[in-house]
């Protein structure tokens, strides 16, 4: 690891929902607290449309203007948050040292860990194939390049929904492949997609491959893949979506933090604490039951109390 250029009281990685609201409480506790932002500023919800679920919000909010407004509450109490992703981590000994685009190292008294987490593809060849030639997990990023075209999205959960719908407004097909017989979206968004016209569901389909010349022109799906009466199906799309779930960001933390098989990081008892005094795992990246916007916010609020906590000792 490169001499040490910065040393900080209070370090938070990531710039998600936790990140900022860690920022926030971590300013005003006077910790004068530095946040990077890592490779996605602002964070997954900046790839979304609208969040209806956020308390605070009779109207709801775009996911962009909920992160910038949290950002500019941080800013607000003199949070310095600046661009640059982790590329390193030794927690080995107290004070944490912390690389930033493997040229800069911080050292850092409290680390609050808000990595969150990364969207996960099926990993067929015809994914890495058709990477930016019709192959996304963002259909908010993407949506637009198939205004009246045919999709289709992978998944059954909420993301998957929600992209499907979104996509639907844009598209003038699309196909929801999943899995198994059953949607485990909540009952609101199921039934949205449900009632939604363009949206053809494909119960028990899996993805085998994708074709195409110049760019996606179609998957190739399985029915009921390894039954007696699996069938195949070819669909025609331009554009395949991936709604699958996300993987935790936790790799440069893994030789010194325990996480789940996963990859989440293990926290203590319901609290941010990790087994390393002064390091604490908030949002996504250490939540593998709820991933809301607003549990991830208040895992950033505990993990900002924790650290000035273990600052007066
Ligand atoms: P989930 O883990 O809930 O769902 C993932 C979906 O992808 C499942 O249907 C799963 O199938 C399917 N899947 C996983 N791997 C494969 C594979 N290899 N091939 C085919 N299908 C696969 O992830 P989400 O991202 O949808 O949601 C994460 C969390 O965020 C949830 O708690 C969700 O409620 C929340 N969320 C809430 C929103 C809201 O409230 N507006 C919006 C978006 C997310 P299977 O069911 O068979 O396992």
């Amino acid at each position: 690891m490169s001499t040490i250029n910065e040393k900080v009281r209070c370090l938070i990685i990531g710039s998600g929902p936790a990140g900022y609201t860690a920022a926030i409480y971590a300013s005003r506790a006077n910790l004068a607290p530095v946040l990077y932002e890592g490779i996605q500023p602002g964070g997954q919800l900046t790839t979304t449309t609208e969040v209806e679920n956020f308390p605070g919000y009779p109207e709801g909010v775009t996911g962009p203007q909920l992160m910038e407004d949290l950002k500019k509450q941080a800013e607000r109490f003199g949070a310095d948050i600046r661009m640059g992703i982790a590329t390193a981590a030794d927690l080995s000994a107290s004070p944490y040292k912390i690389t930033i685009d493997g040229e800069k190292t911080i050292e850092t008294e409290t680390l609050i860990i808000c990595t969150g987490a990364t969207a996960k593809y099926l990993g067929l060849a015809d994914e890495a194939k058709y990477a930016g030639m019709g192959v996304s997990a963002c259909a908010t990023c993407d949506g637009f390049f198939y205004r009246k075209k045919r999709v289709a999205v992978v998944g059954g959960g909420d993301t998957a929904c929600e992209e499907a719908l979104y996509l639907a407004g844009l598209a003038k097909q699309v196909y929801l492949i999943v899995r198994k017989p059953y949607l485990r979206a909540s009952k609101v968004m199921q039934e949205r997609v449900f009632h939604t016209p363009n949206i053809e569901v494909l119960f028990e389909h899996n993805t085998v491959g994708l074709f195409g010349e110049n760019g996606v022109e179609g998957a190739h799906l399985v029915k009921r893949l390894g039954e007696p009466d699996e069938e195949k199906v070819d669909i025609a799309i331009d554009g395949f979506f991936l709604a699958i779930g996300h993987k935790p960001n936790s790799d440069i933390f893994k030789p010194w933090l325990e996480t789940d098989e996963v990859g989440y990081i293990k926290t203590l008892d319901g609290t941010p604490r990790t087994k390393i005094p002064g390091v604490f795992a908030a949002g996504d990246v250490a939540d593998p039951q709820y991933r809301q916007a607003i549990t991830a916010a208040a895992s950033g609020c505990k993990a900002a109390i924790e650290a000035e906590r273990f600052l007066l000792h």
